[in-house]
């Protein structure tokens, strides 16, 4: 059965459009990009475009490369301090003459609606949830809204990064799951992921995930993207894995359309702590 994120993700957004049609004052969220790298551009449309679609009023702040370090501090302390504000979120990934991690620990804690400051990371990792990285929450949600139970059965993650793997990991810690995460050093990567009841690949490799590698019945995540020939592909190759498990995401139409449902649902939840 398809885990149709696309489908949840106009249901999250409806809700989200109701509540926002109350408020005379709409929650805001500023997006800074630095650079024009393509697919950020696209990214960032399409964020614009969901703002808009309910209600939130959407900030882009656009710098060339050429910037400095000090221009982009500057900009991250005004949002940081402008009440209209309420989410912000730095564009990644950025040129390599910055220093993403500098970067994004200067975004206030309240404000960073992508999760990715040390101390929402350090709180996610606590169980203090504050704001949690769209990605992870969005596929927790997904497994929640089809009944997926998540209790003692084994979550088997490939990828290991801030963005996904790592976040995602304490994420399925907390409903209770056994967690094994895997990357591109892990020995026998089949072998383990055979043993998985729900395996989430967050890796960026076309067909890294074969049939051969899956459990029967298996709940099947898939983050990839990868863009082949202009055609968005995930990490699975989903045409010969599809009939032997139980659910799984199609790409696209899985995975990205819920982190966007979660970002937007983060901005609006942070405006009306807040109010
Ligand atoms: P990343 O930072 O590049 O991390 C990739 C992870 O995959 C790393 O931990 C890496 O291991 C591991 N890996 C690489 N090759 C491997 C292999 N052959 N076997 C096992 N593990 C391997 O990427 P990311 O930001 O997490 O994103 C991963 C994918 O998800 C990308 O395709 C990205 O576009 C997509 N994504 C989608 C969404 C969405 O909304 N759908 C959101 C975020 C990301 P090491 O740590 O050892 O290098």
């Amino acid at each position: 059965m398809l885990l149709d994120g696309k489908a949840i993700s106009n249901k999250i957004k409806e809700d989200l459009t109701k509540r926002v049609k109350n408020y005379l004052v709409k929650p805001c969220l500023a997006v800074i990009q630095i650079g024009n790298n393509e697919v950020s551009n696209i990214y960032v449309k399409s964020k614009e475009k969901a703002c808009n679609q309910i209600g939130i009023y959407f900030i882009h702040v656009k710098f060339e490369e050429d910037v400095s370090e000090q221009e982009v501090i500057n900009k991250i302390i005004e949002l940081n301090n402008d009440s209209y504000v309420n989410g912000i979120l730095l564009q990644l990934p950025l040129p390599k003459k910055f220093n993403q991690y500098k970067l994004l620990n200067l975004i206030s804690k309240t404000k960073d609606v992508d999760g990715l400051t040390d101390i929402n990371m350090g709180l996610l990792f606590k169980n203090h949830n504050n704001l949690v990285p769209c990605t992870p929450l969005g596929i927790v949600n997904l497994l929640k809204e089809y009944n997926i139970d998540m209790v003692g059965k084994h979550a088997v993650i490939i990828g290991r990064s801030n963005l996904v793997g790592k976040p995602l990991a304490m994420l399925l810690l907390q409903e209770d799951a056994t967690v094994t995460v895997c990357h591109s050093k892990t020995n026998n990567l089949k072998e383990i992921t055979k043993q998985a009841d729900i395996l989430i690949s967050a890796v960026g490799q076309k067909n890294l995930v074969t049939k051969d590698m899956v459990k029967e019945n298996a709940v099947i995540i898939d983050v990839g993207m990868n863009r082949v020939d202009g055609k968005l592909y995930g990490d699975v190759d989903f045409e010969n894995v599809k009939d032997i498990v139980s659910y799984i995401t199609p790409v696209p139409g899985g995975v990205g359309p819920m982190t966007v449902a979660m970002l937007l649902s983060n901005v609006v939840k942070n405006y009306e702590k807040n109010q």
